[in-house]
């Protein structure tokens, strides 16, 4: 096992062929045989390279050997965008009948899919507070097949304690999924705490650049075959030219990181106290109520960080019209700083009264800090801040 800045450079290195440093991107949907014997081997062979892109590609096998090496997973697969790899994970698992374990604050999507799509196919769920740990394992059931856990999660920081979740959902005979997008394998290694597979929005902190719309799956070779086998019917195919620009971002992940992790830190110690800020949520501040389970599971507290303007609505709105570096947009793990309104955004996917119910308030503003240098980050976001102080 090397260090996870060598993995992400050299994880790949039996898998890209010829004398090529950077891998060649190869931009075929098929691939020929040289006989008859050897194209059926293709045909039937599991999650190979050389038949059809659907069911797999040379750079989609180079992206998901690198992140399985990050991960200390033992393999992995790339889908379209995060929500085509967690979709095609519930698809490939759950049939009618059985029920799912799902955190109240999780990303939009997966709320979406977990308590709007799956009841259609007949399958349960129970959301729990991922702060109770107890609330896991009273949730599960005989039926229960998966527990999916988001931590620190979407856009609440809220942590879930993934080793004390595993041990009575394995017990119960259920699988536990955790969403690394917001740690990256950088900060925390779900697999390592015994999550069975491990997925993230590779649009986020992995391609890190918000050029690609990607997703990545990993976990053991049995698994990880049950949810390709449902990958090339569902169809969530990543692009060659997606998955290269994927590794790319990848390279630097373990640098980046570095840097996000610094610029939230310094950013939550700014704001906290800031007189227009009622509360900053940040796993690394003291003052965050899973700090001790924060330290103990994470070496690092991540790149985003939630600010409540003490002025609500009419505050966020505020502090968002003041920055100057950092952006307005959806998305986060960027080089560049982007900021949201949580309410505004997810109000197409999931209903208002989720929304409140999960706990996001309407001052809510959450931060993903990019790679700028710390002190123009910080004093874009103070200047901005005094400016919301007379708001609300
Ligand atoms: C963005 C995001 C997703 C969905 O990923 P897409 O690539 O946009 O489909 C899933 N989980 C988390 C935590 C996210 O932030």
């Amino acid at each position: 096992m090397t260090g996870l800045g060598t993995a992400a450079v050299h994880g790949d290195d039996g898998l890209v062929p010829g004398g090529s440093v950077a891998p060649p991107i190869v931009q075929s949907v098929t691939f020929s045989a040289e006989s008859d014997e050897r194209f059926t081997e293709i045909a039937t062979e599991s999650r190979g390279s050389a038949f059809y892109t659907r069911y797999g590609n040379p750079n989609h096998a180079q992206v998901a050997a690198v992140v399985a090496g990050l991960e200390g997973a033992e393999t992995g697969l790339v889908t379209a965008s995060g929500m085509g790899a967690i979709s095609t994970i519930a698809l490939a698992l759950l049939r009618a009948g059985d029920h799912v374990v799902v955190q109240r604050s999780t990303y939009g999507g997966t709320t979406s899919l977990a308590t709007g799509l799956l009841p259609r196919f007949g399958v349960a769920y129970t959301q729990v507070d991922q702060t109770d740990t107890a609330a896991f394992a009273r949730a599960l059931r005989p039926q229960t097949r998966l527990v999916l856990v988001e931590t620190p999660s979407n856009p609440l920081l809220e942590l879930t304690d993934v080793a004390a979740v595993v041990e009575p959902a394995h017990a119960a005979g259920a699988l536990v999924v955790v969403d690394n997008t917001f740690a990256t394998p950088v900060n925390q290694r779900p697999a390592a705490a015994g999550a069975d597979l491990v997925w993230h929005s590779g649009t986020k902190f992995l391609g890190g650049h918000s050029d690609v719309s990607a997703g990545v799956v990993v976990g053991s070779a049995e698994l990880i075959e049950q949810v390709w086998r449902t990958a090339i019917v569902t169809g969530a195919t990543l692009g060659p030219v997606d998955a290269w620009l994927l590794l790319r971002g990848i390279r630097t992940l373990p640098l980046r990181v570095e840097r996000h992790n610094a610029n939230a830190l310094a950013l939550a110690r700014a704001l906290e106290g800031h007189p227009a800020v009622a509360r900053v949520r940040y796993p690394g501040l003291a003052s965050h109520p899973q700090h001790a389970l924060a330290r103990r599971q994470m070496t690092g507290f991540g790149g985003v960080l939630g600010v409540e303007l003490r002025g609500g609505r009419a505050g966020a709105a505020a502090l968002l019209h003041g920055l100057r570096l950092a952006k307005r947009a959806a998305s986060l793990g960027s080089v560049s700083t982007l900021v949201v309104h949580p309410r505004s955004m997810w109000a197409g996917i999931v209903d208002a009264g989720q929304l409140a119910a999960a706990g996001i308030s309407d001052g809510l503003v959450r931060v993903s800090t990019g790679i700028e240098d710390t002190a123009d980050l910080v004093a874009d976001f103070v200047t901005a801040a005094d400016g919301a102080v007379a708001v609300g």
